[in-house]
């Protein structure tokens, strides 16, 4: 294997040199609890405000409106059953999407078990929910509506200023899972009227096991974890500090080339798709232009095994997913292709490319290379 590229940045990403940097010292150096008053605790503690501070400024919000997690699944449990358990009283219906991220589904699935209705909102052919259908399913028992950001697999970005709008006038709570936004779009939670925002560190070049949910303040959510007064006693638990750090360089980095990374991705983007679309039997799935995520490549092929086209890529250092990390060696087609409207057999020939920092022009061009010889004899030798 001569060479290396990988394209599955939204499974994750690697640690920049600059976020492992400040991260490093502590880990030995400054080791101290942030609880304890000593002048070595008095270095973490504040090395945790500063994160705290730039991860705030990243979606307008108040630094103690942040609270750290152990990564997206963690902030979209919390956010999920801490709204529902809490406001019991108010009423028992939530509404989601169908095309949401496991940690999501599988939390709404299990409050269902719990006596909560869910309504799992449709999606148009491109991955969008209809702004009428959201109108038309919020009642008077509604409490919360969770609409994520933007999608894993297909990068479809939702209309998320105008859900906003709407729980705001109905009086209904908004969460959504921003884990594959951040970093990439521009997000205002003030703007956008949103009241709880998940995030996930190690989509943003920062460290694994490390995220945050932003909670507008005033809201009334049930606490995650029961201790010490940590994370003002909703997330007990001594601080992952060098993850924390971590997580507040990353982001930092993240929103300074915000504009100018974006648009160098885009025009990757474009270039892989339009040249992906000239071989046979492809069909792009999800939307396209600024309604789609920048590093974000979707194509279902004709005839083609997902998994066996991952493996070929892999012989030739390629790497890529066939749906979300998490339904990858699953035999079941992605359920967000499906609920697109596309067939079993199409959602079994899905390829998710997607881009990051390190990805090249010379890269884009080697896929696009060795892609229509792959796809022949794949194709020659399943039929
Ligand atoms: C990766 C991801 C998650 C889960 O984040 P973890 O930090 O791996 O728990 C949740 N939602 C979306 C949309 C994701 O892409």
């Amino acid at each position: 294997m001569e060479r290396e590229i990988y394209m599955d940045y939204a499974a994750t990403t690697f640690i920049k040199p600059e976020v492992l940097e400040e991260m490093n010292p502590y880990f030995t150096q400054y080791f101290g609890n942030p609880s304890s008053i000593y002048h070595i605790s008095r270095k973490t503690k504040g090395a945790i405000d500063m994160a705290r501070d730039r991860i705030a400024s990243s979606i307008n919000s108040r630094n103690d409106e942040i609270y750290f997690t152990s990564g997206g699944s963690e902030a979209d449990n919390w956010a999920i059953k801490g709204i529902a358990f809490a406001n019991r009283e108010k009423g028992n219906h939530i509404i989601t999407s169908c095309i949401e991220h496991h940690a999501v589904l599988h939390t709404c699935n299990y409050l269902e078990e719990q006596g909560f209705e869910v309504t799992y909102l449709p999606v148009d052919e491109y991955g969008f929910i209809k702004i009428d259908d959201l109108k038309e399913a919020i009642t008077d028992k509604t409490i919360l509506v969770s609409i994520m950001f933007a999608n894993n697999e297909i990068g479809t970005i939702e209309p998320i200023k105008e859900i906003g709008e709407i729980c705001k006038q109905r009086g209904v709570f908004f969460h959504t899972d921003a884990v594959q936004a951040i970093g990439n779009i521009p997000i205002d939670v003030k703007d956008m009227n949103i009241d709880l925002l998940s995030m996930a560190s190690h989509k943003f070049y920062g460290p694994k096991g490390m995220g945050a949910l932003y909670i507008r303040k005033g809201i009334k959510i049930h606490n995650l974890i029961h201790g010490g007064a940590q994370e003002r006693a909703r997330r007990a638990g001594t601080e992952n500090v060098a993850g924390i750090v971590g997580m507040g360089k990353a982001i930092e980095l993240a929103v300074q080339n915000i504009e100018s990374e974006s648009k160098r991705l885009i025009f990757l983007r474009d270039k892989l798709i339009n040249g992906l679309l000239k071989i046979t039997g492809v069909k792009l799935n999800g939307a396209s232009g600024d309604k789609r995520l920048p590093g974000n490549i979707n194509v279902s092929f004709e005839g083609i095994d997902g998994e066996v086209l991952l493996m070929s890529l892999d012989n030739l250092g390629i790497c890529a997913s066939s749906g979300s990390a998490c339904s990858a060696g699953a035999i079941e087609p992605s359920q967000v292709l499906l609920s697109i409207g596309i067939s079993k057999e199409m959602a079994k020939g899905a390829l998710r490319l997607t881009l990051g920092s390190e990805t090249t022009e010379e890269e884009i061009d080697c896929l696009l290379e060795v892609m229509p010889g792959i796809i022949n004899r794949i194709r020659k030798n399943y039929t």
